[in-house]
């Protein structure tokens, strides 16, 4: 079994040098936390990662969830009860919830970076924290006091399992299409009736008692979104002293036979079928398509997180492969049939390759963790200070989550094919990395619905777009505060993408005052995936802001042609070197792209769809 890797030294960078986040202990929220906290945090959880985690994983990948029809239940891979266990027990699933529902109360960012190493080592076993968390998060928000101190507290716990049960066969991102009902009973209860698809850990055997928040619509409620409420649905219902009891009517009908993901159980749900199902309405009746998406915020930044776990697994395996295997003559000998191999990380190409992933990874955890920081900051910071905090963190949400999903996809992708056949067989980790890395682009709504929030809801429908402005702000200052230390091009061509974006924008805006919405919808996606580019090279900016004077201070009266040696001799020397040259070659090679994908919108390549769905017309289909 292969050891998982993990760029501790780029964690560190990211938590204290780019976001500096031990001096949010300047905010009474974290007073009692410094540096050493949150080190030693994130150390224990590179260990629990390595040692129990990423085992339980890569033989969960193999073993996958086995269903028994008789029982209607879901066993588990083998390793994975004792692995969740050792995540659970060491507080990880609850690092930045407040101490009174058992949290640590630590920054949401150095959760985030906790998360990132325990998705990188198992992702499918982390949907089981991640959920959960979520669930008891909507609970603790939403809740009675009698709800929150039945559930909260077990489910962070993780004596409790949990889920979220929004999709249906016939309503997947139309949620508002949903059949399942909710029947109100005299002792304020409702009885629930419907059937809910690919819910992720409907049944486990991880925990005894599982809560699935359902939602569903009151008999005689509006239609559409408007209509839906939101249940606590336990499976074994629950007494007043807190005592899971009789056995609720919710069970489990069978699970997907998936691609990837293969540890944790995706279900098909059935609620009712013998008129015995029993829920408790969550928050305020038609108001559960709202209560879920706030939750949903949170959750999608966690896909991200994911999604970027798997992209720096995939990344470091490629770069240990790529320097270990040999194949072909060095570049300079290409033509010498006596030259010696070279390990291919020598070959320009796969130095390319490995360069690009490795300049996403970093772009996309700086990005990630700001968002997460950003979040710790509008509870610590008042008026206008946390209304642009609050404002960066629902702008980036959906480029994060929709950015570092597709990222990943292509990240593995690219790792596979740097591990040449080998990478396409299991012996090596970056097939499973490829394959559980899919569904992150297609869970908590698709990637096309985050880019129809993004552009429809937080720029378009926004009148006076303050999210894009306070970002636009914070891009400005990045770009005048590295003058003198990051090279003119890079800075000049960041605000020129600026301006650019700026005239999209307007040119949709114009689209949708004439209505014509076909022509919009056309570069929704297109603009959002563009952003994605410019929000990224914006990172590198700052990160060569960061890193050329430290790398200067390291260098600085080195004899001319001393450089390898210093690098050799010096892992800090390494570090820093590395890190300017993976940003400058984003700069160099991937925001030029980005001009040409804004030439396609700005030309309106709703042009080359004139055809519309006709062009498939003669191609057979059932
Ligand atoms: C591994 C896995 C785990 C999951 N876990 C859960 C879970 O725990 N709980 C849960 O409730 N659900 C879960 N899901 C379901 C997931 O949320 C849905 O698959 C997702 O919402 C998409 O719905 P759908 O599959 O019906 O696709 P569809 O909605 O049919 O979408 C198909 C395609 O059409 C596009 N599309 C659809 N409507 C529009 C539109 N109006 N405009 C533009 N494009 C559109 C979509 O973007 C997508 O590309 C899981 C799915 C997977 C694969």
């Amino acid at each position: 079994m292969q050891k998982y890797l993990i760029d501790y030294r780029d964690l560190q960078f990211t938590l204290f040098e780019f976001l500096k986040v031990d001096e949010l202990s300047a905010f009474g929220r974290f007073a009692e936390f410094d540096r050493s906290d949150y080190e030693e945090t994130i150390r224990l959880v590179c260990r629990i990662a390595v040692e129990r985690v990423f085992p339980a994983n890569v033989t969960g990948h193999v073993e996958g969830c086995r269903y028994d029809p008789v029982t209607k239940s879901v066993s588990l891979p083998s390793g994975y009860k004792s692995a969740a266990q050792a995540i659970i027990d060491s507080g990880f699933m609850s690092i930045s919830d407040d101490r009174d529902i058992g949290g640590t109360g630590m920054p949401l960012a150095v959760q985030s970076c906790a998360w990132e190493v325990l998705c990188g080592a198992g992702g499918a076993l982390m949907l089981f924290m991640m959920l959960g968390h979520g669930a008891a998060m909507m609970i603790h928000r939403h809740g009675t006091e009698e709800q929150k101190k039945l559930y909260v507290r077990k489910i962070l716990s993780g004596e409790w399992g949990a889920t979220m049960c929004l999709t249906e066969p016939e309503a997947g991102s139309d949620v508002g299409a949903l059949k399942t009902r909710a029947a109100p009973q005299p002792d304020g209860s409702y009885r629930i009736t419907g059937q809910k698809s690919f819910i992720t850990n409907g049944d486990q055997d991880i925990t005894r008692q599982i809560i699935y928040p359902v939602l569903a619509r009151v008999d005689g409620d509006a239609p559409g979104t408007r209509g839906i409420s939101l249940f606590i649905v336990p499976k074994y219902l629950v007494g007043e002293d807190g005592t899971p009891g009789e056995r609720n009517d919710v069970f489990c009908i069978g699970i997907e036979e998936k691609m990837g993901a293969h540890g944790a159980a995706t279900c098909s749900m059935v609620f009712g079928e013998n008129g015995g199902c029993t829920g408790y309405l969550l928050g305020e009746r038609g108001k559960g398509l709202n209560i879920m998406f706030q939750m949903l915020n949170e959750t999608r930044l966690e896909v991200g997180i994911m999604g970027l776990g798997g992209s720096a697994a995939a990344s470091l395996f490629a770069v240990n492969y790529a320097k270990n295997r040999l194949q072909g003559p060095h570049v300079t000998r290409m033509m010498d049939p006596a030259a010696p191999k070279v390990p291919i990380i020598e070959h320009p190409d796969v130095m390319r390759m490995l360069m690009w992933m490795q300049a996403c990874v970093g772009a996309e955890r700086m990005l990630s963790y700001y968002v997460a920081y950003q979040m710790d900051l509008q509870h610590c910071l008042e008026g206008e200070a946390a209304r642009e905090a609050k404002a960066l963190v629902e702008f980036l949400i959906p480029l994060i989550k929709a950015g570092n999903s597709e990222n990943t996809w292509l990240i593995t992708a690219e790792a596979i094919q740097v591990h040449g056949g080998y990478g396409y067989c299991r012996d090596f980790n970056v097939e499973q990395l490829a394959v559980d890395s899919k569904a992150l682009s297609i869970v908590e709504g698709t990637n096309g619905v985050q880019s129809l929030d993004l552009v429809m809801r937080k720029i378009l429908l926004n009148p006076d777009q303050y999210n894009y402005s306070v970002l636009k702000s914070r891009m400005r200052r990045t770009v005048e505060e590295s003058e003198g230390i990051v090279d003119a091009e890079y800075r000049e061509s960041l605000l020129r993408g600026m301006e650019l974006m700026d005239k999209a924008i307007g040119l949709l805006k114009g689209l949708m005052g004439k209505g014509d919405f076909k022509a919009l919808l056309l570069e929704v996606d297109p603009l959002r995936k563009a952003f994605f580019d410019l929000v990224l090279s914006w990172m590198h900016i700052w990160c060569l802001m960061l890193v050329k004077p430290k790398l200067a201070a390291l260098t600085e009266g080195l004899p001319e042609g001393s450089l390898e040696a210093a690098i050799e001799s010096s892992k800090e020397t390494a570090y820093y070197y590395g890190k300017a040259c993976t940003s400058e070659f984003y700069l160099a090679t991937e925001l030029p792209k980005y001009f040409g994908k804004m030439d396609a919108i700005l030309q309106s390549s709703a042009r080359g769809f004139s055809g519309g769905s006709r062009v498939f017309a003669y191609l057979p289909g059932s």
